[in-house]
Order: C-alpha cells, then sequence, then structure tokens
C-alpha cells in the first residue's frame, strides 16, 4: 500500500507555510530537514500544464559508507532496468509512443518552433505519467499539435538521423498515421483504469492498460490464476492464458537485467537484505507465487539494515480488479534523525490495537513486526517515479502480514521536496476564518506530517479479517478494496491523533494537542473541496485515495454535525465546527469499515463508495478549479531523481561512486530510456 500526497492542497499549503516560518514550533519534534541542505538550490524545476517538475535529494547518500554506496549504485541500475516493464504495462502503446516522441526530440533541429513545444510539452507529461495517462484522472491527454504538423516534424527528424521503430516495410508516413489515434483521439482508449464504468461497460473491457487482452470478467469466472500477481492475462482463441512475467516468460530481457544487477547488489548487502535479494531473484526465476511469498516474508524480516529496495510487481492500483501487480522499484537508505518519532508508533502498534474502535473478533491478539522508518530515497521508477507516493507500506500479502508483520516507510526527502517547491498561495482562499489560516501556519505541516505515519504504521498495518474471506478480502470487495483500505488507514490516523497517548509518548505537548487536532480535521475537510481540482473532466473520482477522502468526508457531513457547508461571495467553503463530533463520527465510520474488511461485505463497501466517495457535482467542481486557476497550484509533481556515478579502478572494480542532481527532466528520462534493455 502507498500513500500518496492526494491530501496535496493541505499538506502542500501546510509545509509551504512552514517554509516560509523561519522558526519551527517548540514542540516539533521531527527536526526540519532543510538543516543539511545548501540554502538556494533549485527544487522546482518547471511547470508543464498541471504538472511540477521537482528536483528531489539524498543529502545523506554522501555520508554512507563505500560498502553502502556500492550497494545502492547496483540496486539503482536494477531500478532503472526494470522501468519499461511498468510502461509496457499501463499501456500497450506506451514505449511506441515515447519512441517516437524521444527521436524526434532529439532531432530537432529546423522542426517548426510551435510544433516543437507542443510536442515538448506533450512529451514531457507523457514521461511524468509513464504514458499517456493522466496518473490523477486515468483519462488520457493528447497532443496538441495538429497531425500535419506532427508528421512533417517527424519528417524532419528523420532527415537529421532519427531512427523510428516502422514495422518492415513501413515508410514513416505510415507508421505516423497508423499512430495518429494513440497521438490525436481521446476517445480511443479513453481511460487506463475505469473501475466504476458506465452501465454496460466492464470494468476490463473499460480499462486500456496491457495487464489483460482480450479478457472481460466473466472470462474470468471459474478460472483459477496462478500469478495473479504477476502476470498478463490474454485470451487467446477463447482460452485464457497467463503470461508470467519472469525469467524465461513476459518481460525476460528487463527481468534478467534486473537479476544481474541484483547479484552484483548482494556481497554489498547485510546477511538478511542478502537473503531477501536471493529470494527476489528465485520469484524473478520462476514466478511462483510461493517463491514471491518466500521473498515477502524474507524482506520483511530484514528489519535493521541501513538501506533497502523495493522491486518487483506490488501494488494493485493500476488493475480494475485489484490484482495484478505493477512493476516497480525504489532504493533509500533510512534517515535516523526522522526515524524516532516513527519508532515511537511502531513499538506502541499493541498499545494503538487493542483500542481500536471495531469488533474486538478483529483486533489482533498479537501485532508483530511493525517496523516504520524514515527514508531518503535515492530513484524511484516505475509505478514509484518520476510520481511517487510519500508513504509505503508492505507487503500486501494480507496472510504475510497477519504473520510476519510488515514494514512502512516515509518517505522524509520527498516531502521535503515537495515542501520546498511549493509556493504557498491556497491556504486563506478556503478558511472560512482567519484563525483557522494561523493554525494551520502553525500546525498543519507537523500535523499532516504525522497523520501520514499513522496512515501508515498504525493504520495499514492494524486489524484482522474473518477466515470467511480466505485471508485476501481484496477478492471479495474487488474495485473498491484499494479505496477502503486507503480510507481505513486515514480513519486510523484521524483517530487516534486525538487520543492522550501521543503526547505521552513525546510526540507533542499535551496543551497542543487540541490545537493540531483541530488544525488536521480541518486540513482534512478541506481537502475534500479541494481536490475536486484535480479531477477536471466527467463526475466521478477514479483515485482510491482520492475516493477514501471524499467519502470520509462526505460520510461526516451525512452522518454528524461536525462539518458545516457555507457559502461567501458565491463561493463554497467546507467548514470543521466541532473536533469532538468529528472525532465520534471518524470512530463510528472506522468500526463500519473495519467490518466491511473483515468479512467482505461488498455491497456495503459498495454503497459506501457510490453514495460518498466516487461521483461529486461537476457545478462545486468548476468553481474549486476556477478558484484554484487564479492562484495556479500544481495538481501533482514529477520528480527529477539524484543520479549516481560509479568511479572506478585501474582494475574494473568500483572505488566510489559520487551523487548529482540532473535538475533536468529531459536529460534524465532521455538516460533512463537510453539505459533500457528493450522488452524481448
Ligand atoms: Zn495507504
Amino acid at each position: 500500500m502507498v500513500i500518496r500526497l492526494a491530501s496535496a492542497t493541505a499538506l502542500l499549503v501546510a509545509l509551504a507555510a512552514c517554509s516560509s516560518k523561519p522558526e519551527v514550533p517548540a514542540s516539533v519534534t521531527t527536526a526540519p530537514a532543510a538543516t543539511t541542505a545548501p540554502s538556494g538550490r533549485k527544487y522546482l524545476l518547471e511547470r508543464v500544464d498541471d504538472a511540477s517538475v521537482v528536483q528531489l535529494y539524498a543529502d545523506g547518500f554522501t555520508q554512507l559508507p563505500l560498502n553502502e554506496k556500492q550497494l545502492v549504485y547496483h540496486l539503482t541500475q536494477a531500478a532503472i532496468a526494470g522501468r519499461d516493464i511498468y510502461w509496457d504495462q499501463r499501456y500497450a502503446h506506451g514505449l511506441a509512443m515515447r519512441g517516437v516522441l524521444e527521436q524526434i526530440l532529439t532531432h530537432s533541429a529546423g522542426i517548426d518552433a510551435a510544433t516543437l513545444t507542443g510536442i515538448t510539452r506533450y512529451t514531457k507529461l507523457v514521461w511524468i505519467n509513464s504514458g499517456p495517462y493522466n496518473n490523477l484522472t486515468a483519462r488520457k491527454f493528447v497532443l496538441a499539435v495538429t497531425p500535419e504538423a506532427f508528421a512533417a516534424a517527424g519528417a524532419q527528424a528523420a532527415k537529421n538521423g532519427a531512427v523510428f521503430a516502422t514495422a518492415s516495410g513501413e515508410s514513416l508516413d505510415a507508421m505516423l498515421t497508423r499512430m495518429r489515434p494513440l497521438f490525436f483521439d481521446p476517445k480511443v482508449d479513453p481511460m487506463v483504469t475505469q473501475k466504476t464504468p458506465d452501465a454496460g461497460q466492464d470494468v476490463l473491457q473499460a480499462s486500456s492498460n496491457n495487464l489483460y487482452s482480450g479478457v472481460s470478467t466473466a472470462d474470468l469466472e471459474g478460472f483459477t490464476e496462478k500469478h495473479g500477481l504477476n502476470s498478463r492475462l490474454v485470451k487467446q482463441n477463447g482460452t485464457l492464458v497467463e503470461e508470467v512475467y519472469k525469467v524465461g516468460g513476459r518481460y525476460d530481457a528487463p527481468i534478467r537485467a534486473i537479476i544481474g544487477h541484483l547479484e552484483a547488489a548482494q556481497p554489498f548487502a547485510t546477511p538478511t537484505m542478502r537473503e531477501a535479494l536471493v529470494k527476489l531473484v528465485q520469484w524473478y526465476r520462476t514466478g511462483d507465487d510461493a517463491d514471491r511469498k518466500a521473498y515477502d516474508i524474507a524482506w520483511v524480516n530484514d528489519k535493521n539494515s541501513p538501506v533497502d529496495t523495493i522491486n518487483g510487481f506490488v501494488e494493485v492500483y493500476l488493475d480494475a480488479r485489484g490484482v495484478k501487480g505493477s512493476w516497480e522499484a525504489l532504493v533509500y537508505y533510512v534517515n535516523r534523525q526522522k526515524t524516532v518519532d516513527i519508532e515511537k508508533l511502531a513499538t506502541n502498534a499493541q498499545w494503538f490495537e487493542d483500542r481500536m474502535p471495531w469488533a474486538p473478533e478483529f483486533r489482533k491478539a498479537g501485532v508483530k513486526g511493525i517496523t516504520a522508518t524514515a527514508i531518503d530515497v535515492v530513484i524511484e521508477t516505475g509505478d514509484s517515479g518520476p510520481i511517487t507516493p510519500v508513504g509505503i507500506n508492505l507487503p500486501n500479502d494480507q496472510k504475510v502480514r497477519e504473520e510476519h508483520g510488515s514494514k512502512s516507510v516515509s518517505l522524509s526527502n520527498v516531502t521535503e521536496a515537495y515542501d520546498k517547491s511549493t509556493v504557498p498561495a491556497l491556504r486563506q482562499e478556503f478558511a472560512w476564518a482567519p484563525e483557522e489560516v494561523t493554525r494551520a501556519d502553525k500546525w498543519s505541516a507537523f500535523a499532516g506530517e504525522l497523520h501520514t505515519n499513522m496512515h501508515e504504521v498504525i493504520g495499514h498495518a492494524s486489524g484482522k479479517v474473518s477466515d470467511k474471506v480466505g485471508g485476501n478480502p481484496a477478492t471479495v470487495l474487488k474495485e473498491h478494496y484499494s479505496a477502503l483500505e486507503e480510507g481505513r488507514a486515514d480513519l486510523v490516523g484521524l483517530y487516534f491523533l486525538a487520543d492522550p497517548k501521543l503526547a505521552e509518548l513525546g510526540i507533542f505537548k499535551a496543551e497542543d494537542q487540541a490545537e493540531i487536532v483541530q488544525a488536521e480535521y480541518e486540513s482534512y475537510t478541506k481537502n475534500a473541496l479541494l481536490q475536486l481540482r484535480r479531477v477536471r473532466q466527467g463526475t466521478q473520482i477514479e483515485e482510491d485515495h482520492m475516493r477514501n477522502r471524499q467519502m470520509i468526508v462526505r460520510w461526516l457531513m451525512a452522518n454528524t454535525t461536525a462539518i458545516d457547508v457555507r457559502q461567501r461571495d458565491g463561493k463554497t467553503f467546507y467548514v470543521m465546527t466541532d473536533a469532538q463530533a468529528f472525532r465520534e463520527g471518524v470512530g463510528r465510520l472506522l468500526g463500519e469499515v473495519q467490518r466491511i474488511k473483515a468479512v467482505g461485505d461488498y455491497g456495503a463497501a459498495k454503497a459506501l463508495f457510490e453514495t460518498h466517495g466516487v461521483h461529486f457535482d461537476p457545478k462545486l467542481r468548476d468553481e474549486v478549479v476556477a478558484r484554484v486557476d487564479t492562484l495556479q497550484l500544481p495538481s501533482y509533481s514529477g520528480f527529477v531523481m539524484p543520479k549516481l556515478t560509479a568511479v572506478t579502478g585501474a582494475n574494473g572494480a568500483i572505488t566510489d561512486v559520487t551523487i548529482s542532481y540532473p535538475q533536468d527532466l529531459t536529460t534524465q528520462m532521455l538516460e533512463f530510456s537510453k539505459a533500457s534493455a528493450g522488452l524481448k
């Protein structure tokens, strides 16, 4: 599970305000990350439509001992090696489209300036979103030049030496004509993932991702998947075939390249981490679910290594069924300074579990192995980059979680980069009263980060499901599972934020608690309104984290007296007026959400999201968009990763690894593409 910065406005604005304030409140025990960052360096690199491009820094890397630098280096190579797997999973034509665009951009002399600007802008959005679909709305975006101008640009690039991957005997013109609907027609393959399609449509048929080919939900009845997470399901001559992602299977070439780098990394790893890397290689070789499980267990048992990686088919958000894993890779080291507070939550996980506001039979008897760490990431690719989560809790296998625990990480340098790259602008526009702004100035950054940590450490890690759902509620809750689980984790955070235990643990001072809770509840409430700016088309929310946040706030509006909807000067405000009623409602809703997960009550999940989480009033959205557009706030960010360079000695051995910051999206994306081994 990941937590994305979907509550961006709350957190972004909050963080931005923090950076504009020289003094951090005394009770903020999390030290500001800026202490080691040179001042005046560039975080926000550029804006592309409603995306911002942000440089990520990993300041602690230079202080790592050489063996850890070498380890990180090989793991980052493995991360780059697998990048194209995700591109292909996301859209069958994604890599071909990227190839055309990159050839044009790298052979651009003499191309009409306006055309080149249009192609460049589009290519950057394609790079950031790993294909032609917006990561927030799941909708296709198209190239805003004419097909004729695009063809002329292609011809000019060819004259300059560009080599296009035309089919055999096919001219460049013929290829661009064949690909025209991909670049220009929003109605061709309109949605990458469509979890709630129009009546009569099938979720798999309505989704244009490449996790399935020619398959509808009805085909799956009576079919047993052996490789749910790591296969593409294809209907061939009326029969379902699992194309397994493994050596000798689908994605053979990149998987072999990944294995090579993972094996090169092994000698530099701690024994427990080496064990996990060995098991990971084994899973890539066989593709068997038993090996996946062995790897999950080895990975979660590696609790204290200073460096770690996530590499494989992990998150299931791309799949409308919530079963197939998208490939992703992250490489990171522990940020010791920031880990202290998170550990306090983790070591007290059982205390929180025993007080969860749900039926006792759904409480875990012995919460074990919850490991929580603040980390700095060195690279993120595939499903985790350039657009990155701010928190992660894995593994997703419910049985492994119950028996072996889970690891949670909070991505400190990502949060820092969000903070430093954001222009404070929005808080006043959506605040009903000036006190709200003052409270947010003082506490939102701190409360937002704390809520993120609670979401991961005591949220996802909590609770027990009934044996009736077979250990995997996703199979019965289907398209509502992910959003429900995200809602559950958010609710745990909101609920315990108001518990005196946090002050007892020294996370903040008791006298500040009321104000912190008020600030976070206000931010969370306002976000339900603000996030509508991210869904500029349609009247439905698709992204799971956005659904859960919409659902929670709208449920509270319908079932408690905590939130007022007010109007002033034709503008709408969501005003949190009663923190006690808010918390009481959160507890009630959390009890119900846990019950739905535990017993796999699909009908109740569907009703909850259909009523409160999916649909919204387009007039209200238009109002929010208009207000936000005058403030020019980005809807999401794509990150440029640090770059590692190996210094080799006379015998070819790595003697040092240096880190640098490209500060340019195009340079990095072209470099990554060049490193691709191809898919076959
Ligand atoms: Zn989450």
